[in-house]
C-alpha cells in the first residue's frame, strides 16, 4: 500500500479531486480492453498540466515508486495494467487542443485529447488527422502515440508514427524534454520515432505535434457481399494486384456481420460468408473508373452483390457499423478477447483457415473483423470469464494463432502492442540479442525501471511470465 505521505503529496500537487484512492472507484482502472488480467493501482492521479506531471514524477523519483501511464484505457494488450506499479497517472484532464496551424497543417495537442476531436477541430478548414483507430471516439492521442496505432485508413495514409512530428515527454525523473517539433526534419537521432510505439515505457507524453492532411476531394465507399471468406480475401489480393491502393479495405466474417446487423440494422445479409468494405478516395475526376475496376474484381471473385454508398449518410452508416463492430460483439458472449496479428497480405486466406481450424479444435467461437488490406487480422475469441476451462482454451488458442502468424512470415502484433498479453511471444520474433538492445534502450530513458514495469520484455530465462501479481479471469 502506498504510504499516506505520498498520497498527501500527490493531492498537494494535483488537487484533492485529482486523486482517486477509494477501492470501489479504483475498480474502473483495473484493466483496459484486454480483460483477461486485472489489477487495480493503489492510487490514480489525474494531472492537468505538464508542470503537474513533472512534479508528480519528481516525487515518485525521490520516493523510488513505480507508475503506469493511462489514456482512455481502450488498449487491447493490457498496456496500462498496473504491474508492480502502485501509481497510475491518467491524462484525461490534459485534453486541450493547444494550437492549430492551418497554413502549415500542424496541430499541437495535449496527450489526453481524444483522437476524433482533432479531425472535428480542423475539418472546417478541409483538413483531417489521418490515423483513425476504430476506437477513435474514445482513445487518446497519448495512447495512440504509445501504441503507434493504426486504423482502417492506414492502408493508404500510414500509422501514427507517420503523422507525429514531435512530442513533449516527461522522463521518469521529472525532467521535461522536447523531441522533434513542427519542422519536417530535425537533426540528430529520431527520438520522436523511438517514443512512438514505446508503450508508455519511456515516460509520460504530455503534448504531441501532429501532421494534418488535406481531406480527400472525394470518396466512394463500396460494400461487397461474398459467399465465403476465401472469395473476399482473394478479392483483396486482386484489388492490390490491379495497382489500386484503396484508402481502406476492411473485412467482417459471418459471425461479426450477424452481431453488427443485430446492433445497427445496416442491411447486411446475415447469411453471407463475409463482407468487404472498400473505400477509394482522391480527385473526383479519377475515381469512377477505379470504382468500376473494383466492382469488376469483386465479381471476378464471385461477389453476390456489390453496392456503392449513394451518399454521405450511407457512407457514414457503413463506417459506423464497421467501427462499432467490437461493441456489437457484446451480443454474442459475456466476454471476448481481440487478438491482433499480422501476416503478409497474400497469406490472409491461409491465416483465416488456420484460425477456423484452431477455433474448431479448441471448441471456441471466433469471429473476424480486420484491416484486410494490411494483412492485420483481429480474430475475436468469445468466452465467458466465469468458465476457467474456456479461459484456458482462449489463451492457448490465442497463442497458437500468433504462432501461426509468425510461421506465415508475419508478426505477433499489427497495432495493439505487446503490453502484458504478448510478452511470452516476443522470443518468437526477436533473438536474445535483439531483446537486449531494446531493453538497454529502455534503460536510457528509465534507468530505475519504474515507468510501466512488467511490459513488453520477457524475464530473461523464462518462457512464461509468472511474476505478475494480478488476477487472471477465472484462473
Ligand atoms: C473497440 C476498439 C477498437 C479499436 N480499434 C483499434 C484500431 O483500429 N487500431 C488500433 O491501432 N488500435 C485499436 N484499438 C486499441 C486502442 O484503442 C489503441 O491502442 C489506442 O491507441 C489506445 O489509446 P488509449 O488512450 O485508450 O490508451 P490506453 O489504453 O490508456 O494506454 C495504452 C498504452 O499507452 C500508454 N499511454 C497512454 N497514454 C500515455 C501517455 N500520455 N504517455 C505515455 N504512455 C501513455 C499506456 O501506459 C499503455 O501502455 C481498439 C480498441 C477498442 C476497444
Amino acid at each position: 500500500m502506498l504510504a499516506s505521505h505520498v498520497v498527501d503529496a500527490l493531492r498537494a500537487i494535483a488537487g484533492d479531486d485529482a486523486v482517486i484512492a477509494r477501492p470501489t472507484e479504483l475498480r474502473v482502472y483495473e484493466c483496459d480492453g484486454y480483460t483477461l488480467e486485472k489489477s487495480a493501482p493503489d492510487v490514480v492521479v489525474l494531472p492537468r498540466s505538464t508542470e503537474q506531471v513533472a512534479q508528480i514524477l519528481c516525487l515518485l523519483h525521490r520516493e523510488q515508486i513505480a507508475f503506469v501511464p493511462r489514456g482512455a484505457g481502450t488498449g487491447l494488450s493490457g498496456g496500462c495494467l498496473p504491474v508492480h506499479a502502485p501509481v497510475m497517472i491518467g491524462t484525461s484532464r490534459m485534453n486541450r487542443i493547444v494550437a492549430i496551424d492551418v497554413a502549415n497543417r500542424r496541430a499541437v495537442v495535449e496527450a489526453g485529447v481524444v483522437n476524433a476531436w482533432v479531425t472535428n477541430a480542423v475539418k472546417d478548414h478541409g483538413l483531417c488527422y489521418a490515423p483513425d483507430p476504430s476506437s477513435q471516439p474514445a482513445c487518446t492521442i497519448g495512447g495512440n502515440v504509445a501504441e503507434n496505432s493504426g486504423g482502417p485508413h492506414t492502408l493508404k495514409y500510414g500509422v501514427t508514427t507517420n503523422h507525429v512530428l514531435g512530442v513533449e515527454l516527461v522522463l521518469p525523473n521529472g525532467d521535461v524534454v522536447l523531441l522533434g517539433g513542427a519542422m519536417e526534419d530535425v537533426p540528430g537521432y529520431d527520438l520522436t520515432g523511438l517514443v512512438v510505439g514505446s508503450e508508455g515505457t519511456f515516460g509520460i507524453v504530455t503534448q504531441v505535434t501532429l501532421r494534418l492532411i488535406r481531406q480527400p476531394e472525394s470518396w466512394r465507399t463500396l460494400l461487397g457481399i461474398f459467399e465465403s471468406v476465401d472469395d473476399a480475401t482473394a478479392t483483396v489480393s486482386g484489388i492490390i494486384a490491379a495497382g489500386i491502393i484503396p484508402a481502406a479495405l476492411e473485412m467482417m466474417d459471418q459471425l461479426i456481420v450477424g452481431a453488427v446487423e443485430a446492433a445497427f440494422h445496416f442491411g447486411f445479409p446475415t447469411d453471407a460468408g463475409a463482407v468487404l468494405i472498400v473505400e477509394l478516395d482522391g480527385l473526383a475526376a479519377g475515381l469512377d473508373p477505379q470504382v468500376q475496376r473494383v466492382v469488376d474484381i469483386c465479381h471476378e471473385h464471385h461477389a453476390r452483390t456489390v453496392r456503392v454508398a449513394r451518399d454521405e449518410a450511407e457512407r457514414a452508416a457503413l463506417w459506423k457499423s464497421r467501427k462499432r463492430a467490437f461493441g456489437a460483439v457484446g451480443r454474442l458472449a459475456p466476454n471476448y478477447c481481440t487478438q491482433d496479428g499480422v501476416v503478409p497480405r497474400t497469406k490472409v486466406p491461409d491465416i483465416l483457415r488456420r484460425i477456423t481450424e484452431i477455433g474448431q479444435r479448441y471448441q471456441l467461437r471466433i469471429g473476424n473483423v480486420f484491416h484486410a488490406g494490411d494483412g492485420n487480422i483481429h480474430p475475436i475469441l468469445l468466452f465467458d470469464e466465469r468458465n476457467a476451462d474456456e479461459v484456458r482454451r482462449v489463451l492457448n488458442a490465442g497463442r497458437e494463432i500468433l504462432e501461426a502468424c509468425v510461421a506465415l512470415g508475419g508478426s505477433v502484433t499489427g497495432e495493439h502492442g505487446i503490453g502484458v498479453e504478448k510478452i511470452a511471444q516476443m522470443p518468437l520474433i526477436f533473438s536474445p540479442a535483439d531483446l537486449l538492445v531494446m531493453s538497454q534502450l529502455r534503460h536510457v530513458f528509465d534507468p530505475d525501471g519504474r515507468c510501466n514495469p512488467g511490459k513488453i520484455f520477457p524475464t530473461p530465462g523464462t518462457c512464461v511470465e509468472t511474476t505478475r501479481p494480478h488476477r487472471q479471469a477465472a484462473m
